[in-house]
Order: structure tokens, then sequence, then C-alpha cells
């Protein structure tokens, strides 16, 4: 019999190593390159975060280098060597080196190079290897502190942190976008959007929020979109308006880039990510922001932003308020869902609005409709069948406060942030339309 609660199993420790200059550390790690010098030989090795660099030379090291080559795993004791042109301020000079695995084919790509250099679609094909390329690497780095920000954030000021279904039998969202299963001979669907459970956890945690996958069926390929996205969400109750919910959103970007700022400095500099700056963040109507883009013609009869008008916008706040970041409100109801509330001035529009950043929408978020008869009215004014929401509605019916809340893509986020052209570079294992694999 054997008892676990034994000691942890230690990863290498940067900071501690850095402290202790003239001392041996062991380090397990993948080598990254090794560049043969006529007397010694440089060995670079990658750790889940870190490139450490050693320096191998027969007579200072008991193990021999040889069969130790790019892609394999090894464990190594190392004297720590204070050195400014080396990453960390240090480097080893390696006392042993064994072999703990090693590659059966050379990698296909110049992982160790500072980019990879490879198409999109090669980068994609060769996911396996690509994500050891200290770049692409850095950008789901980056995506942890993203999440991780959100999360510090909403759980600092009590939002709850919730699970909802992914298999569902309705769609929240409308529209054609919506994958369907075989749920043992039923029709059921990929959730679009937590909506409904966000809503309904609204009812008994007041403030809830969600980090999970998003399932769009988009027909098209664009740069901007994947069948599956990781969703940001969060619901509050109590609000007065959509604008607390937009102070909330706001409040949490601040949060977020001020926790990559302290916590992913080596990522941002990999990346050279240019963070950007939030004041406050300007608000024009959908209204304004027709006339803003289309030069005082307005009109138009639009219901929505394209991505031409996206961008447009993102110039116009850049210009006028030094703002990366612009929100557009009170869209017009024909084109949001039906949870969305209506402007009680002009029923035309709704209590709904998007987020642009650098161009591209980020977010949508709103008031919804909390009272049952308002629910059912709106269902049935757009056509819908309040019947077939039956469980949707049981929250209206049994009651909940006036709420709102909003989704945020988060890879549409890191994109941005790390200035990517196609949102595929900021999905791990991107799912597009022809793309279910790796
Ligand atoms: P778009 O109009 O750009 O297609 P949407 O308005 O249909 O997006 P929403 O339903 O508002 O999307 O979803 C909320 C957020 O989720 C969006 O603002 C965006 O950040 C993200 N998002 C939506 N669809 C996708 C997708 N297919 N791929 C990646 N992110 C997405
Ligand atoms: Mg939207």
């Amino acid at each position: 019999m054997k008892l676990s609660g034994g000691e942890l199993l230690k990863e290498f420790d940067v900071a501690a190593a850095k402290e202790n200059i003239g001392s041996e550390v062991e380090i397990s790690a993948c080598v990254h390159k090794v560049r043969q010098m006529s007397e010694f030989a440089f060995v670079v090795f990658r750790t889940g975060r870190h490139l450490i660099q050693s320096v191998y030379s027969a007579d200072e090291c008991e193990d021999s280098l040889d069969g130790i080559k790019e892609g394999c795993y090894v464990k190594a004791v190392g004297e720590v060597k204070a050195d400014n042109r080396a990453s960390h301020g240090f480097e080893l000079i390696l006392r042993k080196i064994s072999l703990l695995s090693s590659p059966k084919d050379d990698y296909p790509l110049t992982v160790s190079h500072k980019k990879l250099g490879c198409s999109l679609d090669v980068n994609l094909d060769l996911r396996s290897v690509a994500l050891r390329n200290p770049y692409e690497r850095a950008i789901f780095k980056l995506q942890e502190g993203v999440t991780a920000g959100f999360r510090n954030f909403m759980m600092e000021n009590g939002f709850t942190e919730i699970h909802s279904p992914k298999i569902v039998a309705s769609g929240a969202e409308g529209g054609a976008n919506i994958f369907s299963l075989d749920y043992f001979g039923k029709e059921a669907y990929l959730a679009q959007s937590p909506q409904f459970y966000k809503q309904t956890a609204v009812a008994f945690f007041d403030r809830v929020f969600e980090v999970a996958p998003v399932y769009r069926a988009e027909h098209h390929s664009t740069s901007r979109h994947l069948n599956e996205y990781i969703g940001l969400d969060f619901e509050m109750g109590f609000i007065n308006d959509m604008y607390d919910v937009m102070n909330m959103e706001t409040a949490m970007l601040k949060f977020m880039l001020a926790y990559l700022e302290e916590h992913y400095k080596q990522e941002l500099d990999i990346l050279k990510v240019e963070l950007p700056v939030i004041n406050a963040i300007p608000s024009v109507t959908f209204l304004e922001a027709i006339d803003i883009v289309s030069g005082g013609k307005g009109g138009r009869n639009k219901f929505d932003l394209d991505p031409d008008d996206e961008i447009a916008l993102c110039k116009y706040a850049e210009k006028e308020f030094g703002s990366e970041f612009i929100f557009v409100t009170h869209f017009p109801s024909a084109k949001r869902p039906f949870y969305v509330m209506d402007d009680k001035e002009d029923s035309r529009v709704a209590y709904s609005f998007d987020l642009l950043f650098r161009g591209l929408e980020i977010t949508t978020g709103g008031q919804r409709i909390h009272d049952y008869n308002e629910q059912v009215a709106k269902m049935q004014s757009m056509g819908l069948d309040p019947e077939e929401f039956a469980s949707y509605l049981d929250i209206h019916k049994y009651g909940m406060p006036p709420h709102g809340g909003l989704g945020l893509g988060l890879e549409r986020l890191v994109m941005k942030l790390v200035g990517l052209k196609n949102i595929r570079m900021a999905s791990m294992f991107p799912r597009d339309i022809n793309r279910l694999e790796p």
C-alpha cells in the first residue's frame, strides 16, 4: 500500500535561481535549442513559461551531450552564474544532464525562432508543434491572464461563478447559427450563449459570471468568427439601467489591464503588446454612430454596424477622445434578441449596447426584460411562441430583479490586444467551417 500526501514535485523557480548565484539548481525542461561552439555549447532549455540559457563544456559536466538535441526532454543540474546578456540575468553552467525522453522526428517547424514565419494554415495544421514556439505560446499565457483578471475582478465585486449547460433545448440568440445534435432521439442544440441560465441565476445569486465555450455555426469563414469561442459573461441584478452594466465592464477592463501589466510583463514583451489605457470610455447612440460613419448623411436603413463602421467608429473615438474603446448604445430592437428590454420612450430602440475595441465588436450587452407580461408580449410581437420558452419564462413568472449583463469574446479581445490579424491565432485549437482537427 502507498499513501499519497508526500512532497510536491517542484518546477524550476526562475526567481529563486536568480537570488542564488553560485548555487547548484535542478531543472527539468525541453531542449529548445543547441548552439555548438568550438569548445563548448549553448543549450537553451524551455520550461513551461521560460527560456533558460545554459553552457555545456565537457570538463565542467559529468555527462556527455551525445544524443541530446532540440526537442528532447531532460533533467539537468547547473551552477547559477550571473550574466547580464542572458534573458533572466543568469545562465547555468551544466554539471549534469540526463535524457528523459527523445522525439521520434525533428520538428517540422523552426520552433526556436522568435516567430514561426509559416502560413496560418501550416501553423494550425501543426498546432502541437507551433505552440512550442515562445511567441505562439505567449498568446495563450496572456489569454490566461485575461481570464484570471476577469475572474478576480468579478469575485472581488460579489459575482458568483456559475457553469451552465452547453447542451440545451433552444437557442437564445436567434438566427441560423446554431448547431443541433441528436439527444437520445430528441433535437437538442449547442448553447449559443449562457443567456437563459445566467439570468436564472441572478434570481438567487444577484450577480453571476461564467467563463465557458459558446457555439456558433458560422457558415462563412471570416477573420473574426470561430465556431467555438470562449465567452466571458456576466449578469447582475438591481441595476438602474444599462449604464450600470457598462460601468462594470469599464472597471473590469481597467482591472484586467492592470492585472496583465503586473503579472504578464514577460508575455507582453515577447508579444510586443501596447496595452490600451482606459480612463473613461466614450459612448454614442446607434443613431449618432450612423451619423458619424456616414459623415452626417445618416439613415441608410441600418439595423446593425458592419465591420467598416466598427473601424470608422474606433478611429473617431481615438481622434476625439484618445480612446481605443467606444460604446455604442440604443441599437434598433428589430435585430436584437427577445430578452432585450426596449427603450421605455421609443420601443424601436433597445437598451442594448456593443463595445468596440481597435476596430472590432468585442462585447454585446444590455438590460433584460424582468417582467413576465412584458416578456410574453415581446415574444409574441416577434412571432415567437411563449409556450416554447416555458421553462425560461419560469424565471419571470416567479420573479426577478431588474437586471442586465453582457458577453465578451475572449479570442476577440486577445486578438486585438496582441494585434493578431486572424482570430484563429488567438484560439489554441480553433474550430472553423473547415477545421475540426487538430
Ligand atoms: P458579430 O456581429 O460580430 O458576428 P454577434 O453580435 O453575433 O457578433 P454576440 O451574440 O453579440 O455576437 O456575442 C457576444 C460577443 O461574443 C461578441 O461581441 C464577440 O466578442 C463574441 N463572438 C460572437 N460570435 C463570435 C464568433 N463566432 N467567434 C468569436 N467570437 C464571437
Ligand atoms: Mg453582438
